[in-house]
């Protein structure tokens, strides 16, 4: 039996091995995608509900991994942020994500509103509104067409900074999204203070709207408290023509989902507002 032990234990060891190497491995590979260019924005649009046309595009990391695929920002961005790397590929998803909305205008295409997504690490350690200049002057990008996403958790962790971080931005042009809404834990009173032009109702709500009661209350609910507070609305996640009807009928401004598009390459994505796609 001291046999099988000390069996059990080369075994296990090297496993655990196996397991550190291949989040070393990760992260050296996420070292080498900026410089390997391995990285890519795709576009998903954001449609209003009164034109039904294309208002918004919301950039969305990939990763173009060798040998793996296409990996989606779940599997990295917390990795990124661990090691620091978020900054300086925040500041290529920022230069990139306004860079296209100048191609797409130089194009002739209608303007839109670009919306990037920053996590609370990049905006508590990183000259943010610095970077945002940087990228809105050498795009010549105007800053109204920049939106910035950010979730509730992210401007919870150290709200009095994030919140005149984010009013020096205001002051600067742009707005801001609160991303994921309802699914944090935000007061009335607290959400009054944001310093936000819009509200993305999480996917979470908007998926049963149709068939959970309560979803549907408390989809009807953010709607009325954000025209209350003079906020617009987004929904995120809108798969069908039901959830669409339903969010239509509350007074929801805008929707983004699988319903209208999936997130797309540029090409397609510009394909698309060249087609002049309505809902
Ligand atoms: P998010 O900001 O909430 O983005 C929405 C996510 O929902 C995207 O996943 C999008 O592809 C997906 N989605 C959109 N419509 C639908 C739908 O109708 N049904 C379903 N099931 N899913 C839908 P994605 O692209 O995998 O991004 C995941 C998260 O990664 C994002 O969540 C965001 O928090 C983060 N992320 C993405 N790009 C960046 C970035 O450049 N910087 C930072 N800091 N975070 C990013
Ligand atoms: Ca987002
Ligand atoms: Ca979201
Ligand atoms: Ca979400």
């Amino acid at each position: 039996t001291a046999h099988d032990v000390s069996g059990h234990c080369r075994f296990f060891i090297p496993e655990m091995d196996d397991g550190s190497r291949r989040r070393l491995d990760l992260d050296t590979a996420l070292r080498r995608a900026l410089e390997r260019e391995e990285f890519t924005l795709h576009y998903q649009p954001q449609v209003g509900l009164a034109s039904g046309r294309v208002v918004g595009a919301e950039a969305l990391l990939r990763w173009q991994r060798p040998g793996h695929g296409q990996i989606a920002p779940n599997h990295f961005i917390a990795l990124l942020e661990d090691s620091g790397l978020i900054g300086p590929v925040g500041e290529w998803v920022l230069h990139e994500a306004c860079r296209a909305a100048r191609r797409w205008l130089d194009a002739g295409l209608p303007p839109l509103r670009i919306a990037v997504n920053v996590s609370a690490r990049q905006f508590r350690d990183h000259d943010i509104r610095g970077l945002v200049r940087r990228a809105l002057d050498a795009t010549g990008l105007e800053p109204q067409r920049l939106e910035l996403e950010l979730t509730e958790s992210a401007v919870l962790r150290d709200a009095d900074k994030v919140i005149r971080t984010m009013h020096e931005l205001n002051d600067d042009g742009l707005s801001h999204a609160l991303d994921d809404f309802g699914t944090g834990y935000s007061s009335l009173s607290y959400l009054q203070r944001l310093p936000v032009a819009r509200i993305k109702i999480d996917r979470s709500f908007v998926s049963h709207i149709t068939s959970n009661p309560g979803d549907a209350a408390i989809a009807r609910a953010v709607v009325g408290m954000a025209h209350s507070l003079g906020l617009s609305v987004i929904a995120e996640g809108v798969e069908t023509e039901g959830q669409l009807g339903f969010l239509n009928g509350i007074g929801c401004e805008e929707i983004q989902g699988y319903y209208f598009s999936r997130p797309l390459p540029e090409n397609e994505f510009v394909a698309l507002l060249r087609e002049g796609r309505c809902i």
